[in-house]
């Protein structure tokens, strides 16, 4: 070397590249931990808050019904946050432990693989993503960062995982449903995850999942959304992929449909569909909520309306809204057409976790339903529907 350089440039020089070789991965792997053990966590439990943590003690009668029912909840989104649902956690509203505390028998686990930024219930475009950083935090695959049907199949074999090393039996057919103990069923939140063509039905019906909700935030090349753009009806695959999901074993869900997508779908289907989650107009207006007219359509389907407990769905925050919900599905439409629709860990806040189920046993009870009501309500709708769709 002739040319005249300080020796200490060159040190420099030479030993930057080494020094960010080392500190990089390092500083990477500080932020992803404070993401999984400290903001995650943190974010986890704000989202899914529970207004009164419990205990819920309850009388006996109400107890012992309660335990004896089959009570079954259409929609929880508690595999998107990767908490581990094997051991009890003190945040979140859905867990193994908690479930059995809370006398569930069969549990829908929805999944969520795509939530626009800046979500809205009125209007939303398909075209941002704000899940990243949560699969990220979540320690999941790079695969599943940017990629909705990724995240869905992976969430799917996390639930499978759960029910190979734990007593949850994962219902894929009929018969399933008659195993004691608890159960779990796996729905896909909106089938933008499928892509834009139904060529992926087979891969996601052989990963578990036994019912389709149609749209989630924003429209898609299936079916238009209630908070969609253009809140379009069945498009023409979509029209083509209802009577194929029949065929497969799976069961409809209205949740979230655009009513143009809810009509066209009713007019097509011969197998009963459900609402998973939500609420109605009569006691809680808002774009997704049902009005008395589709509530009678469902029930002329012979499906089911399973009720959120959250403000969006319910306007209230306590159990008199929830039962304010289900009385007026059951004026409307009868009491074979109604059920419980959580929307546990749904980034929404609750008045009980699911341990808490034993108290709405108890209200509607003191509200004067018989116990055979008070069995449909809890669960016994929602098993019919499911037996009328799941294959044999
Ligand atoms: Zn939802």
């Amino acid at each position: 070397m002739t040319t005249a350089v300080p020796g200490a440039t060159v040190t420099r020089k030479r030993r930057w590249p080494r020094r960010l070789a080392l500190t990089l991965p390092l500083a990477t792997l500080a932020i992803v931990a404070l993401l999984h053990f400290g903001v995650l966590p943190w974010f986890d439990r704000k989202a899914n808050a529970v207004l009164d943590p419990g205990p819920y003690p309850v009388d006996t009668a109400s107890a012992r019904l309660h335990r004896n029912a089959f009570v079954a909840d259409l929609h929880a989104d508690a595999l998107l946050w990767g908490r581990d649902l094997r051991r009890r956690n003190d945040y979140g509203q859905v867990d193994l432990p908690r479930l059995v505390e809370g006398g569930v028998d069969l549990q829908v686990f929805s999944v969520v693989s795509q939530v626009p930024r800046g979500l809205n219930y009125l209007r939303n475009r398909g075209d941002s993503d704000s899940l990243p950083l949560l699969f990220i935090a979540s320690l999941r695959a790079p695969s599943t960062w940017f990629d909705a049907r990724r995240r869905a199949l992976a969430q799917a074999a996390e639930l499978r995982a759960l029910a190979a090393a734990t007593p949850l039996t994962l219902v894929t057919t009929r018969g399933d449903l008659d195993v004691d103990g608890i159960k779990g069923l796996l729905a896909l939140e909106g089938m933008h995850a499928l892509g834009d063509t139904a060529d992926t039905v087979e891969e996601f019906v052989n990963a578990g999942f036994r019912m389709f909700g149609l749209a989630h935030f924003f429209d898609n090349a299936f079916a238009g959304s209630a908070h969609g753009v253009e809140k379009y009806g069945l498009t023409p695959i979509g029209r083509r992929l209802i009577p194929r999901l029949e065929s497969l074993g799976i069961t409809v869900d209205l949740a979230h449909a655009s009513p143009a997508a809810i009509r066209d779908t009713l007019a097509l289907a011969t197998r009963p569909v459900v609402v998973s989650h939500g609420g109605v107009a009569a006691t809680c207006p808002g774009p997704r909520n049902l009005d008395d007219a589709q509530l009678r359509a469902i029930a002329d389907n012979g499906g089911v309306v399973g009720i959120g407990y959250w403000p969006g769905a319910i306007c209230g925050r306590n159990i008199d809204a929830i039962l304010r919900a289900i009385r007026h599905v059951i004026d409307v439409a009868g009491i074979n057409h109604v059920g419980l629709g959580s929307d546990f860990d749904g980034y929404v806040s609750t008045p009980f976790d699911t341990r808490g189920l034993p108290r709405l046993t108890e209200a509607l009870l003191r509200t004067g339903y018989t116990e055979d009501e008070v069995r449909a309500i809890l669960g016994g709708n929602v098993r019919r529907v499911l037996a009328a769709n799941l294959p044999s």
